[in-house]
């Protein structure tokens, strides 16, 4: 029979690691023994940090964002372009094209995709508020990025059918060869949309 080797306050804080993801039983014990060990420089200082988190952070009610201030940063930011909106399914979705710094304008999250057969339909979205921001914030373009999946293309074509006779201008994200990426190792229908979507040198 295996030993439990800490106590149980210690066990919980594995197993609540464990929980994370991208980490399984073994790399949390070895996280919480970390933690245990740099209990000033690292264990009080996230304790305080998540203890902030819990108390302070809420969704952003205009655009789907978590931040702790509401509106979240990036609405209340006034250097933002507000004729750019980009529609993206999830928070992470928002963080990752927000690190690519290629987004002058706003989001909106919309909290995942259309998807019929898992009963996910408009009303289970951020779906309703979408034509009243475009008309309050002076929206011109809307980027739908989703992503290229079954879903997230239905979610497009009903964001398009949405948003027919605002007048607003809707794009979408190429599709195409991933920078850095070797032609050999991609697959036929990405290769197919990067020759389609080609542009000139
Ligand atoms: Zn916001």
């Amino acid at each position: 029979m295996a030993e439990r080797v800490a106590g149980p306050e210690i066990e919980r804080l594995i197993q609540l690691l464990a929980r994370l993801p991208g980490l399984g039983p073994r790399s949390a014990r070895r996280a919480a023994l970390h933690l245990v060990r740099k209990r000033e420089e690292l264990l009080g200082p996230l304790a305080d940090a998540m203890q902030v988190a819990r108390e302070r952070i809420a969704t952003c009610p205009r655009c789907g964002n978590v931040d702790t201030s509401e509106p979240c940063t990036i609405c209340r930011d006034g250097r933002r372009d507000p004729s750019l909106l980009v529609v993206v399914e999830t928070v992470a979705d928002l963080w990752a094209l927000e690190r690519s710094g290629a987004v002058s304008g706003r989001y909106h999250v919309l909290g995942g995709t259309l998807s019929p057969l898992d009963g996910v339909g408009p009303r289970e979205l951020n779906l309703d508020p979408l034509p009243g921001r475009i008309a309050e914030e002076g929206v011109r373009e809307v980027v739908i990025a989703v992503n290229a999946t079954v879903d997230g293309q239905t979610t497009a074509h009903y964001i398009t059918d949405l948003l027919q006779g605002t007048g607003v201008k809707i794009t979408r994200l190429a599709h195409g060869v991933p920078v850095g990426g070797e032609l050999d190792y991609l697959d036929e229908g990405t290769l197919a949309a990067a020759l389609r979507q080609r542009t000139a040198f």
